[in-house]
């Protein structure tokens, strides 16, 4: 076993997956095998060192990258030995650890997880009940100010003591608040999950031996990019034993602005005097030319101590793309031209391109050029499943069955569907609430119980109490009934299908409802573990899932990302959009020097994650904010020497070499990949020999009606890959009589 794990590593990739024991740094570059390296080690712990998994605590960047180790875990070790093994994110491993000693912080085990959206609407109940103006005081700003004193292991009341400025104030006075009302909810944003366990640990030296005595090594990902309480949290497990393994590339920190800290992998050889520092140099993922574009941009940092050479055996390979584009639709359509072109020449998938961006905005136009061209993709980080408005109203149900003190749950779906339940009597309840000093649930539980002294009226106090009879009925039935089973329930007690098709157009409401049947399709996942935990567990994912995760849902897409999001992936092509003044670097980075070589770091970040070809693209003139306006060319562009590019405008995009695009064989799809109507859009490509495109709808006398996924010349003839029904299958267009319906 030991030959075949190590026989794929070079001998300092080798070096660090047997160094075992004590404190061990590997710092290297992108694509070097950092991230490989680490898997590769748990394997070999386990297999050559004998260490038990119940021992072995691993943390990734993502959910996704946590799942795809575990997954070459068990393709390695096979699934007993995997499933013994600790591999999550630091939220998702706090929340487990959490939900079984939060017990000794007072707090009860089955609180819930309050996400952006969550947290927003608390906040602005704070705002309502302290006669703060929204406008003024925007819920945003101050939910970012206390995450970052969150993040620093601060205190309301530490706040309190430290403000400055009357803004600081205001959020003193919030934060207190918001604390006391996320208690009452029993609920956790995703910060507490970190600083509650940081305080567990601190508070209960108890329970942290536990966890010492479990978790005897330690391995983390991305370690620049851990905050404060991230990095207090792995000092103290790894205190006792100092078995403590990490990778990263300070060259690649780009979350100082929620708080991660470069100084903590800057300063682990200070931390662990003895630790073992290992270097990796090759690069296995990328070319050298697209190597050497990235290094000339990250050397000319003025903050780069020292110039890391990172070289490879994978060949000069193609100069990289820098493609200047008239504005941004032409940008678009520059890109998904090009696309198709790689997918007619056989040379690429559509899941072989990634489009990256500085901003979420920047896809809508990807987007629609995308859909355009029929070219099947994935927006990382759009509008989430999970984030969509009915999902979150269901949702907001079974949290509530979970948890009925759950108060930003309640008050969502306290009148939703509308059950005449007004916004006055709303006040009314959390006004009465707070004189009685109690949450809102209990509240409804006094009404019911006879209070005599409520504010309602008798119409309101029956719509109430109705609600009221539906909350615990569901929360009774919680832990009798399947997952499934309770989500019919409800929506049939709840009539939701009724009450989308009165609140949208018939479209719409059957959007909708199908993604409420699609979050009852995502319970069936839990039918296997036992009745009373299945709610629970559901719930716990749903909170966990970060915008990445939803990546491998789909499979042979492109995919649409933002930078940050890119962190640790790779992709054949790569796009990188927008290198422009004021988008990249970001128009809020631009005064100081540190968020400025965080942005130049975010490019280095995207460009590396580039395997065979990657293209740079600026426009000359973009909508921003509402404003059609020139832009100009990123600084960052100008320290990579122009040889290392191969440049590209409009025109010169008609001379590239041998294209081979796709010919639209039928009128309603006969469409350029961009906007046309605009005049700015890119020229029809020229019709060759290719017939067939991904997206297009096909019949085939046996298997049906099918949707051709991807299709690429091969010796004069074209091969197809058409889902029908029943599976995919791959077809010669010249045999198989395809015909486009
Ligand atoms: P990043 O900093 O971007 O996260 P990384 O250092 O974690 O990069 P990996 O993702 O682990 O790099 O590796 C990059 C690619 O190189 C992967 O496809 C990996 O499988 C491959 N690779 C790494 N080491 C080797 C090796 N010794 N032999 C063959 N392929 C390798
Ligand atoms: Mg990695």
């Amino acid at each position: 076993m030991a030959t075949d794990l190590l026989a794929n590593l070079n001998p300092q990739q080798q070096r660090a997956v047997t160094t075992v024991t004590g404190p061990v740094l590997v710092l290297a570059g992108p694509g070097s095998g950092k991230t490989r390296v680490l898997t590769h080690r748990i394997a070999y712990l386990i297999t050559e060192a004998g260490i038990d998994p119940l021992h072995i605590l691993a943390v990734t960047f993502t959910n996704k990258a946590a799942r795809e180790m575990r997954e070459r875990l068990v393709g390695l070790l096979g699934e007993a030995v995997a499933t013994d093994l600790t591999v999550g994110t630091f939220h998702a491993i706090c929340a487990r650890w959490l939900r079984r000693d939060i017990i000794h912080l007072g707090r009860e085990r089955d609180f819930v997880i309050y996400d952006s959206d969550d947290q927003e609407r608390l906040m602005k109940r704070v705002l309502r009940e302290l006669n703060l103006n929204e406008k003024q005081n925007p819920p945003r700003a101050i939910l970012g100010a206390i995450s970052q004193a969150k993040n620093e292991l601060v205190g309301p009341e530490e706040f309190a003591r430290h403000t400055r400025s009357y803004f600081d104030e205001v959020v003193a006075r919030c934060y207190a608040r918001y604390q006391a009302l996320l208690r009452e909810s029993n609920a956790l944003d995703f910060d507490d999950l970190l600083g509650e366990t940081v305080r567990l640990f601190r508070e209960h030296p108890a329970v942290l031996a536990h966890y010492q005595q479990r978790y005897r090594f330690l391995m983390v990902d991305e370690y620049q990019d851990t905050n404060r309480a991230q990095y207090l949290l792995v000092r103290a497990l790894a205190e006792r034993e100092r078995n403590l393994f990490v990778v990263g590339d300070e060259a690649q920190s780009i979350y100082a602005w929620r708080g991660a800290d470069i100084r903590n992998i800057l300063q682990f050889e200070r931390d662990y005097p003895d630790a073992t520092v290992i270097m990796l140099e090759q690069n296995y993922r990328s070319t050298q030319a697209i190597l050497d574009a990235a290094q000339a941009l990250i050397n000319a940092s003025p903050q780069r101590k020292y110039a890391k050479r990172l070289w490879t055996t994978n060949g000069k390979g193609e100069q990289v793309i820098l493609y200047e584009a008239a504005n941004d639709e032409d940008e678009a359509s520059f890109v998904v031209g090009e696309i198709l072109r790689l997918i007619a020449e056989g040379a690429a998938r559509p899941g072989d391109c990634a489009i990256m961006y500085r901003t979420n905005a920047q896809s809508r136009l990807v987007e629609e050029a995308l859909v355009q061209a029929h070219l099947p993709y994935h927006v990382v980080g759009g509008v989430r499943f999970y984030e969509r408005k009915e999902v979150k109203d269901v949702l907001a149900y079974l949290r509530l069955a979970a948890n009925p003190y759950d108060s930003v749950s309640l008050q969502r779906v306290i009148n939703w569907p509308g059950r005449g339940i007004g916004e006055r009597t709303v006040s009314e309840l959390i006004v009465w609430a707070r004189q009685l000093g109690v949450p809102l649930y209990q509240a409804l539980s006094e009404l019911a119980g006879d209070a005599a002294d409520h504010p309602f009226a008798a119409r309101a106090r029956s719509a109430l109490l109705e609600f009221y009879t539906l909350i615990a009925d569901l929360n009774r039935l919680r832990e009798m009934m399947a997952l499934g089973d309770l989500i019919d329930y409800l929506l049939a007690r709840v009539e939701v299908q009724a009450a989308l098709k009165r609140e949208y157009d018939a479209d719409e409401a059957d959007d909708r409802w199908r993604n409420v049947q699609e979050l009852r399709n995502a319970a069936l996942a839990y039918a296997n573990l036992p009745v009373e935990n299945q709610l629970a567990a559901f719930l716990e994912d749903v909170a966990l899932i970060a915008d990445v995760d939803s990546l491998d849902r789909h499979t042979d897409v492109v995919t649409c990302i933002t930078l940050h999001q890119a962190k640790g992936l790779e992709f054949p092509y790569v796009f990188v959009l927008g290198i422009e003044e004021g988008l990249l670097p970001h128009s809020r980075s631009q005064t100081d020097r540190d968020s400025l070589e965080e942005e130049r770091r975010l490019l280095y970040v995207g460009m590396t994650r580039a395997q065979r070809r990657l293209y740079l693209c600026h426009a000359g003139q973009r909508a921003l904010f509402g404003r059609v306006t020139a832009s100009a060319r990123s600084r960052f562009l100008a320290d990579i020497p122009p040889a290392l590019f191969k440049p590209l405008r409009r025109r010169g995009y008609r001379a590239l070499p041998a294209p081979q695009p796709v010919m639209f064989n039928d009128r309603s799809f006969n469409q350029p990949p961009a906007r046309r109507e605009s005049g700015r859009s890119a020229p029809l490509p020229t019709p060759l020999k290719a017939v067939f495109f991904p997206g297009q709808r096909v019949r085939h006398a046996t298997f049906g009606e099918g949707i051709v996924v991807s299709s690429r010349l091969i010796e004069g003839d074209e091969e197809v890959t058409v889902r029908f029904p029943d599976r995919e299958r791959r077809l010669l267009a010249s045999f198989a009589r395809l015909e486009p319906i």
